[in-house]
């Protein structure tokens, strides 16, 4: 199955991403984490990107589609890949249509009233890049990854203004994807609840899974 997985900031896109990753067992391709990651280590690709990230807006395309064509042709994806945060402009899915046979897109609805408060509690762990609600998906102990235990961190992404930038940057250049995918009859959705498990029956249904 190759998937992806479209929705606004703090939609709980990349938690539904890692929940499908296992059921499914095949990987949740996250460009956002890749780049932070990328960031983080001083890579040439962290130094073209950061001051995008950071100030909420997108990495050129170029840059991007280079990112996805060479990751989704490594060994892990031969069953298959969840994209989540690829495409986010129409040049990003024309370039992907070009490269991969994608079977399905699962649009993540949400408010955006709903969002804001949503992110104010949103941790990450800048490791492995898992995420954590401090009310919704609290880590077994406060403050530490269940996964590799390091310490938890407010993404630099997630400050009140910066979401709103990214929020006007989704609706401006991504939702149009919804129209893209939906007359190429690709297009399925699911409303985000409120309990994270709630969203996840919402997304199997929506697949037919
Ligand atoms: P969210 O979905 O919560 O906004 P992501 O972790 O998916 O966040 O992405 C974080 C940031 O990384 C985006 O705001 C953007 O700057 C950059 N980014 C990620 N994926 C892409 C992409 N496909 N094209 C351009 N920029 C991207």
């Amino acid at each position: 199955m190759k998937l992806i997985l479209l929705g606004a900031p703090g939609s709980g896109k990349g938690t539904q991403a890692e929940h499908l990753s296992r059921r499914l067992d095949i990987p949740a391709i996250s460009t956002g984490q890749m780049l932070r990651e990328a960031i983080a280590a001083g890579t040439e690709l962290g130094k073209k990107a950061r001051l995008f990230v950071e100030s909420g807006g997108l990495v050129p395309d170029d840059i991007m589609i280079g990112l996805i064509q060479e990751r989704v042709t490594q060994n892990d994806c031969q069953k298959g890949f969840i994209l989540d945060g690829f495409p986010r402009t129409i040049p990003q899915a024309e370039a992907l249509d070009c490269a991969v046979g994608i079977d399905a897109v699962l649009s993540i609805e949400i408010a955006d009233e709903e969002i804001e408060r949503r992110m104010s509690g949103r941790r990450s762990c800048p490791k492995c890049g898992a995420s954590y609600h401090m009310e919704y998906r609290q880590p077994r102990q406060d403050g530490v990854c269940d996964n590799c235990g390091s310490a938890l961190e407010r993404r630099a992404d997630d400050e009140p203004e910066t979401v709103r930038v990214r929020l006007e940057t989704y609706h401006e250049n991504t939702a149009p994807l919804k129209g893209y995918y939906a007359r190429m009859g690709k297009l399925k959705s699911a409303v985000s609840q409120h309990a994270i498990e709630d969203t996840s029956q919402r997304c199997l249904g929506a697949l037919g899974l």
